[in-house]
């Protein structure tokens, strides 16, 4: 795109680098997955280690997972895969080339859609090989010397090519959000697993969208800072009245700032050319209308199921279609209990004790069959909200099962009028001051009244039948 195409004082493309979550790496039948406490160099063979002789063999999960990807993303899928060598020197690649895309890419053109509404329009998705992951010792910039561990080398990577449509660090950071729902929804990638990257292309008005890229990005929240930094700094450079470049940059977190690299190479200095160790992969009709079958329901149309269907407030159906683990949990409970209680406690309560836990779902082993059984207690009025908090906190540390728990440790709602009155009784001697107050004319000093009731009850006790029992004992 030319210069005076832009309109807005920022410009913002996006390659993004996904790891697909196979059980093996693009080319080879190494794991891809990092082994708890692994040695370096220890998930390699010749092939991700770019041996000479040694020839690569495509993996079709990849290309099956890539191939979902790219349905997602509305791309016209290619109908042949086609890999290219792209020739560098540098110590993460020791064949000296990346296996990538370059022709003919899996997926043209495309889009991805914000949470604003707002289309990016896309350029390509193609599919490649991760090189290997340089270590440096201490500071990145100062580090004498750099370490090599191949164990990455050769996983499975998408890229996909945005064009510069994107006008804001919060817009980009949105849009890396939004790909991770759809690569959640399709099952390909695993957030805490699998690792995503981002080059982000940055340009400002003020010096004519002279761009800098700026490499290897981790996470949405990181790419937000990066490019807010970067936009300042390029408003800042143009002031000073220095002279730009399109340049390389890198990231460093820490310190929270972009540093210069190298001025940037073109894609003619690669020197690409087709790999002929990889034999062209047809992709048939059929095999695309395969991947179609086994689409999931997208976190869009799921959205809009839960509002036009559902009639689940906006908010609350938009924080569970964006997570397809809770979107599943609520779909699952809903089988079984109301909508709008389901919902709730789906969207607040569970997210909370998780938070509060520092665990994942998965983690904390809570399953849909423990919300249903809490969720049921409480729609049936057997326990109260209070007692749910309560236990919903105890299932995030260890599950159990709820209902027989209830049971044992006689959780159920106190409906002994006459014990709710003695709680009352007590809870009127305690608390003189309140009574005054409420005595004379001020209502919410009752509350804390009914408080002393629950605590006594240990939650058991409805707030309303004590609200009652205590105006009537107060005449
Ligand atoms: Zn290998
Ligand atoms: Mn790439």
């Amino acid at each position: 795109m030319s210069e005076d195409k832009f309109t807005s004082d920022v410009v913002i493309g996006l390659e993004i680098h996904v790891e697909l979550n196979t059980k093996t790496k693009l080319f080879c039948s190494c794991p891809r997955e990092v082994v708890d406490g692994e040695e370096p160099n220890s998930r390699c063979c010749p092939v991700c280690l770019g041996l000479p002789g040694s020839k690569p063999v495509l993996n079709k999960k990849a290309v099956e997972y890539a191939l979902k990807l790219c349905i997602a993303l509305k791309c016209d899928i290619s109908p042949k895969l086609i890999f290219s060598r792209k020739s560098y020197f540098y110590p993460d690649m020791a064949k000296n080339y990346q296996i990538t895309q370059y022709e003919i890419p899996l997926g043209n053109g495309g889009e991805l859609k914000l949470s604003s509404g707002k289309r990016v329009k896309l350029k390509r998705a193609h599919m490649e090989e991760d090189p290997a992951a340089l270590v440096h010792i201490g500071d990145m910039q100062k580090s004498p010397s750099v370490l090599v561990d191949y164990n990455r080398s050769g996983n499975p990577l998408v890229e996909v090519v945005t064009d510069p449509d994107i006008t804001s660090a919060d817009e980009a950071r949105d849009f890396m959000k939004q790909l991770i729902t759809i690569l959640e929804y399709l099952e390909i990638f695993d957030i805490n697993k699998c690792i995503i990257k981002a080059d982000a292309n940055i340009s400002v008005k003020e010096s004519g969208y002279v761009r800098a890229e700026i490499k290897n990005i981790t996470g949405f929240k990181e790419i937000e800072r990066a490019l807010n930094y970067e936009i300042e700094r390029q408003k800042h450079d143009v002031k000073e009245g220095r002279k730009f470049i399109v340049e390389t940059r890198g990231w460093d977190s820490e310190k929270g700032i972009t540093f210069p690299m190298r001025a940037k190479e073109s894609e003619e200095d690669y020197g690409y050319i087709i790999d002929p160790d990889l034999v062209v992969t047809e992709i048939g009709k059929d095999w695309i209308k395969d991947m179609e079958k086994e689409m999931p329901e997208l976190a869009d149309a799921k959205l809009k199921k839960f509002l036009d269907e559902h009639g689940i407030e906006e908010t609350t159906a938009n924080v569970l279609a964006k997570d397809k683990k809770l979107a599943d949990i609520y779909e699952a409970v809903i089988k079984k209990v109301d909508h709008s209680l389901a919902s709730k406690w789906i969207r607040r309560e569970l997210p909370r004790v998780l938070h509060y836990n520092k665990k994942s779902l998965e983690e904390s082993g809570i399953k849909a069959e423990h919300m249903i059984a809490l969720l049921k207690l409480i729609q049936d009025g057997k326990i109260t909200e209070k007692v749910g908090q309560r236990l919903i906190e105890k299932l995030c540390v260890m599950v159990f099962d709820v209902a027989s728990y209830v049971k044992k440790e006689g959780l159920e709602v106190v409906a002994d009028v006459e014990k709710i009155e003695k709680f009352c009784e007590e809870a009127i001697k305690e608390a003189p001051k309140a009574i005054e107050e409420y005595k004379a004319g001020k209502e919410k000093a009752l509350n804390f009244v009914v408080g002393l009731v629950m605590k006594k009850s240990r939650g058991k006790a409805r707030p309303g039948v004590v609200m009652e029992v205590l105006k009537k004992l107060l005449g």
